[in-house]
Formats: C-alpha cells, sequence, structure tokens
C-alpha cells in the first residue's frame, strides 16, 4: 500500500547546528537537499524523538540552499529532548509532509495585497512563506506585503527586523501593550482591511493559535471576497493519515490536518 506521497520521504539527516534563540526558543539546522528542493510553505516535517513515542511535527521555518531551518518552542517531552540534539547528530525525519499554503500566480502577485499573520510560535512557516512570496516577485518587492505580529509581550515577538529588511510592512500587537498595538492582531487587521479599496485582491495566510483564527473569521465576515489560509496546530499521531488523531471539524465533515491540512481555508472551517 502507498501511504506517503510521491516527494514524502524518511529520512536520516545531519544536524549541521542548534542555537537556543532565548530561553525555551531553539533554531535547528538540518542538511537535506530533499526537504530543500521539494517543500513548499506550510509543510513540516515529523521527526522521531527517541524518548517519545510518536514523532513530533515541526514546521519548516527557512531554507538556504540544502539546508533546512526547524523554529520550535520547548512545550513538553518531546521538544525538550530534541532542544538537547547537537550539531553531527543524526535526525530521523518523515517529510516534506501536508499540504501547504496556495501561492498567488507570479501575473498578479504584484497587484495584490498579501497579509501574513503570526501568532506567538505560528511566525515558524510564514518566515517560509514570507521567503517564497518573495521569489515569486522576480526581484521586485510587493509593497503591499505586510506582516501582523503578535504575542503576549515585547519579548516574545520574533523577527520584526528581518520582515521589515525583506520589505514587509510591518505592524506588531502585544497582550500587554509592551509593543504595538496593546491588543490582538485582528484589532490590526480590521483596520487595515477598512483602508483597502473592496475591488482589490487581498489575500492572508496565517499561523497561531485557533483563538486567533476564530476571531479573525468574526473580522472576514465582512469580506466575503478576501481569500484567507490558516494552518493549524493539532496533536498528532502518524502524521501520514491513517490514525484520524489530528481530526479537525470542518462544514465538510472531518479532516485531517496531517494529510488535509494543516492549512485551510477559514471558510471551509468556520
Ligand atoms: C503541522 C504542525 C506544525 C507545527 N509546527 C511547529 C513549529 O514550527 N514550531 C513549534 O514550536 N511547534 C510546532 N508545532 C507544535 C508542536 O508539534 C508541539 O508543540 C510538539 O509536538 C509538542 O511536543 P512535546 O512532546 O514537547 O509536548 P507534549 O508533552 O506532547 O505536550 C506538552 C503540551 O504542549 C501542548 N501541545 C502539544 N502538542 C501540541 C500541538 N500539536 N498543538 C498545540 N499544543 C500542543 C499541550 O498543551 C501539551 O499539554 C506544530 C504542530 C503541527 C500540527
Amino acid at each position: 500500500m502507498h501511504i506517503m506521497a510521491k516527494n514524502v520521504k524518511q529520512l536520516k539527516v545531519e544536524v549541521r547546528d542548534i542555537k537556543q534563540v532565548k530561553e525555551d526558543l531553539f533554531l535547528l539546522c538540518f542538511v537535506s537537499p530533499h526537504i530543500a528542493k521539494t517543500a513548499n510553505p506550510g509543510n513540516f516535517v515529523h521527526i522521531k524523538i527517541d524518548s517519545v513515542i510518536l514523532r513530533r511535527p515541526l514546521s519548516i521555518h527557512k531554507i538556504v540552499n540544502d539546508e533546512v531551518y526547524i523554529l520550535f518552542k520547548v512545550k513538553g517531552r518531546g521538544t525538550s529532548a530534541l532542544s538537547n540534539i547537537r550539531k553531527g547528530d543524526y535526525l530521523d525525519i518523515i517529510g516534506p509532509l501536508g499540504q501547504g499554503f496556495n501561492l498567488p500566480k507570479y501575473e498578479i502577485y504584484n497587484k495584490m495585497h498579501n497579509i501574513l499573520i503570526a501568532g506567538g510560535i505560528g511566525v515558524a512557516p510564514i518566515l517560509f512563506l514570507a521567503q517564497k512570496l518573495n521569489e515569486l516577485g522576480k526581484g521586485r518587492l510587493n509593497i503591499k506585503n505586510s506582516i501582523l505580529l503578535g504575542a503576549g509581550n515585547k519579548t516574545d515577538i520574533l523577527y520584526e527586523d528581518y520582515f521589515n529588511k525583506i520589505g514587509y510592512k510591518v505592524e506588531v500587537a502585544t497582550d500587554d501593550g509592551s509593543k504595538g498595538v496593546k491588543g490582538f492582531v485582528t484589532d490590526i487587521l480590521k483596520n487595515i482591511l477598512a483602508g483597502i479599496e473592496l475591488e482589490e485582491v487581498i489575500n492572508i495566510y496565517a499561523c497561531g493559535p485557533e483563538g486567533m483564527f476564530f476571531e479573525m473569521n468574526r473580522v472576514l465576515k465582512d469580506y466575503p471576497k478576501v481569500y484567507c489560509q490558516v494552518s493549524f496546530e493539532q496533536f498528532m499521531g502518524c502524521g501520514l493519515g491513517i490514525c484520524c488523531g489530528c481530526s479537525v471539524e470542518t462544514k465538510d465533515g472531518y479532516k485531517k490536518v496531517c494529510k488535509d491540512g494543516p492549512v485551510f481555508n477559514i471558510k471551509d472551517v468556520w
């Protein structure tokens, strides 16, 4: 039985580097020409970690030549063990997995608004997406691209300077008001949408907590023409669509985050 999709492979990959970005956040780099060549934004890898039974899903964060980067937050036993991996160690991974973000066609890319939204660690796949969107522009920056970064406080806002540098208009919201708008990224989204002509093409791409998507969906009820894709995080078993452990309820019945997602059209969910 063919369980894995065409590009999906089980691979042994060498860790090139691991850096502690801050207290509970790590940037891991491994070498994989296959993942580097075939992965799309929103895809993830399923990583085997010795001390836990199930593999752990982590998004592809960045690709540079044949190096693949993963940005992860230590949550529990699996990610804690992963943070102890060292340069030169080998990882057993399966990937690239999942349905990633749909990217616009080059012909319309430079005329449209691309609004990227990252809640907390949700910035992990969004950075790879920003990288790919810029490649779509073939060297021409789209001045209508923006990114909204949301977090509990200013120390959890990541990559603000980086997104500025690659040509995105960056707007920040923190729960405690220590940086940017005091409140949620959805407050900023409401203002941005109110300032855009209704006939313009708007694509929204988001990753973050489900509560953020729910609120985004409420805002988007007033903008039926906006296309919005959201990347779900869910407890996951096999990662290959067999165990159904990661199912989410959609308007069209239960869907598997690992195989039908993790990226869904928000209108298909709520
Ligand atoms: C497609 C996909 C991509 C992901 N990409 C990233 C990424 O790039 N970076 C990153 O840091 N994390 C990402 N995650 C979440 C990551 O997989 C979990 O944090 C990780 O599996 C936790 O494993 P653990 O053993 O450390 O924690 P566990 O011991 O399994 O759990 C500890 C606590 O963490 C929370 N938790 C665990 N798994 C999840 C989950 N899947 N979603 C929400 N909360 C969870 C629960 O509150 C739980 O009590 C992604 C998840 C999915 C489904």
